[in-house]
């Protein structure tokens, strides 16, 4: 059932509540973290707004749900924002305005401790299930809660860290006087194929975009490399590891730069290439 979320529809907030009409009148408190969100967001003026109600596992589930329309075409001098996406690192951002201003880097939770509390009750689960004292009822809540130990953080990673890029692209772009433009680089790493850290690095991409589209910042996904030569095309070498940076140099033409920057060349390429308005 969908609903607009308006005082003279189906459902509306009032008082910390989200009041739905249904056959009867439900009042669900909203936790206040959420409400603090929701309250930013609406002050933002969404276009659309709904309220989805259904069960779930004999429980009454509302989502929320806000839609901002906007149409955003490529700034013509813009705030670079270039936001590499790979398995070694995690998240590095770069922010060019002719010049280099910041490079950062955000890396997801490490999920080992997790892991391994999901590991004992797998092997709990199994050794109570061979001596044949669970149903599989019970079997169902030991996998449920597997599924809970391993879920949560890296959600939570995700969206504290979006919001926080997000925040200081609008702010360093204001600082500039100039509009951002994001290109993002998806990750796509055979060997990562199938693995919670893809999964939490895609994720993170859908969010990212959907704010960046809620704050009308213009975003495009672009391959950007770091192993082929942004000057001549050719493929590039380590020369050198240190602790912090992997030096690659291109033995063709003598380009040399840090691993991590590489992308932001390739970036700094493909802009020239956007349509301009
Ligand atoms: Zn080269």
């Amino acid at each position: 059932m969908v609903d607009a979320l308006h005082e003279s529809k189906g459902g509306f907030i009032k008082d910390g509540k989200l009041i739905l009409r249904l056959n009867k009148k439900v009042e669900i408190k909203i936790p206040e973290r959420a409400l603090e969100w929701l309250n930013k967001r609406l002050a933002e003026n969404p276009d659309r707004k709904t309220v989805r109600v259904f069960e779930r596992r004999g429980r009454l589930v509302a989502q929320i749900i806000l839609h901002k329309e906007n149409i955003v075409i490529p700034p013509s001098n813009p705030l670079l924002v270039v936001v590499d996406i790979n398995s070694s690192y995690g998240v590095v951002v770069h922010y060019w305005d002719g010049k280099l201003i910041k490079t950062e880097k955000y890396k997801p939770p490490n999920r080992g401790m997790k892991w391994h509390s999901a590991r004992k009750l797998m092997k709990l689960r199994d050794n109570l299930y061979n001596q044949g004292c669970l149903t599989q009822e019970k079997i169902n809540i030991y996998s449920a809660l597997i599924r809970r130990t391993l879920s949560g953080s890296s959600r939570s990673w995700v969206q504290q860290t979006v919001d926080k890029i997000v925040r200081r692209i609008r702010r360093i772009a204001k600082r500039h006087k100039k509009d951002p433009l994001v290109l993002i680089d998806i990750p796509n790493d055979e060997s990562l194929r199938g693995s919670v850290l893809q999964r939490t690095l895609l994720s993170f991409v859908k969010y990212f975009e959907n704010i960046l589209s809620w704050y009308g910042i213009y975003w495009d996904e672009s391959r950007l490399y770091s192993k082929i030569c942004p000057q001549c095309g050719s493929e590039l070498d380590l020369e050198m590891r240190t602790k912090n940076a992997r030096i690659m140099v291109c033995k063709n033409c003598g380009f040399k730069e840090e691993r991590d920057k590489i992308p932001l060349y390739w970036a700094l390429i493909k802009i020239k290439l956007l349509p301009n308005p």
